[in-house]
């Protein structure tokens, strides 16, 4: 099967599927085409994910369909922007067509889910690398950044934390109790926030999507906005299953796993009080920006968690 054969049969399809309001010229020409609304700002960011390093070697192909766009539009959410459409790039040894298959039946289920439309790509051999560019809009000046929080606003996040981080230790389990197939899902099929994003504009000040860990997430958010926060740890959700794997262990998985792609929020506590409760109740309340530089937990300091670096071995 040759290059246009296998874009033709796994790729065109799972773009005729899902239409996004803003694009106007989908795969099949030299470039796709959007049209960005008069009053709306393109909000846009690229993501790759290499086999052995973000995803592990023979992973089963719609997992993985899924997860790609799902971990690239959890940027999206971070930013509040409402998504709209998406290119793949996909790098793959050869044509394996019940790989392909798979592959696009994950992808296909997160573009109808997160309502994305493919707008094109690029296929090529080499070494299994996907990247994907995902697009999102918000009304003119409305995207939050990590650079807005103010001392005095809460620091809340969104889900439970650490259950993507604790399934890494059960990749490989055969017949999954309930309490280790709930964190494993959480892991395969993690669902970013952009209803939540989209609802938080106009009331965050600052957000992150949870990639590296909450410790290193919320990193960034005081670094851009230069402040410190408290956080208290008798207030981090965590799961009934993560509390049952891993016992008083669990805790550190929520400060410091990765994968969940949960958002993490500050918010001004006035905006907080008023939130409608749909907004409330997604959210646990943990903590409080500070201008007192550093992350204190109970307490004590506990900034310096830079998360992961491809550069660099972990902390
Ligand atoms: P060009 O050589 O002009 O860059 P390509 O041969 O790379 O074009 O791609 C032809 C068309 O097929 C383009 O419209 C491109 O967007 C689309 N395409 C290629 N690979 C993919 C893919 N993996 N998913 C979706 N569309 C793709
Ligand atoms: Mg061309």
């Amino acid at each position: 099967m040759g290059e246009f054969e296998l874009i033709q049969r796994y790729f065109l399809p799972l773009a005729g599927q899902q239409k996004s309001r803003s694009l106007i010229l989908g795969p099949g020409d030299d470039c796709a085409i959007q049209r960005i609304p008069a009053g709306r700002d393109l909000v846009f960011s690229v993501d790759t994910l290499v086999e052995g390093v973000h995803f592990p070697r023979n992973y089963r192909p719609d997992y993985l369909g899924w997860r790609a766009l799902a971990v690239a539009a959890s940027d999206l959410a971070a930013m509040g922007a409402d998504a709209e459409c998406f290119t793949l790039a996909v790098t793959m040894p050869e044509a394996d067509e019940q790989w392909l298959a798979g592959f696009a039946r994950g992808l296909s289920r997160a573009s109808k889910a997160f309502g994305m439309a493919l707008a094109g790509g690029d296929t090529t051999s080499g070494p299994l690398t996907l990247t994907l560019q995902v697009h999102g809009t918000v009304e003119q000046g409305t995207a939050i950044r990590r650079s807005g929080a103010r001392s005095g606003d809460l620091v809340a996040v969104s889900g439970t934390l650490g259950d993507a981080g604790a399934a890494l230790d059960y990749l490989n389990e055969a017949s999954p109790s309930p309490h280790v197939a709930a964190v494993l899902d959480r892991y395969h099929s993690p669902r970013p926030r952009l209803a939540l994003g989209s609802a938080v504009r106009g009331i965050a000040s600052a957000a992150v999507d949870i990639s590296d860990g909450l410790l290193a997430d919320l990193g960034h958010i005081l670094e851009a906005s230069e402040v410190g926060a408290r956080i208290d740890s008798a207030r981090l959700p965590v799961s009934m299953p993560l509390k049952r794997l891993k016992g008083d262990a669990a805790l550190d998985f929520a400060l410091r796993s990765g994968d969940d792609y949960e958002l993490c929020l500050t918010i001004p506590a006035e905006r907080w009080k008023n939130a409608p409760d749909e907004i409330r109740k997604q959210l646990s309340v943990i903590g409080t920006v500070e201008s007192r530089p550093g992350l204190f937990l109970d307490g004590k300091p506990c900034g310096g968690d830079t998360g992961f670096d491809h550069f660099r071995s972990r902390r």
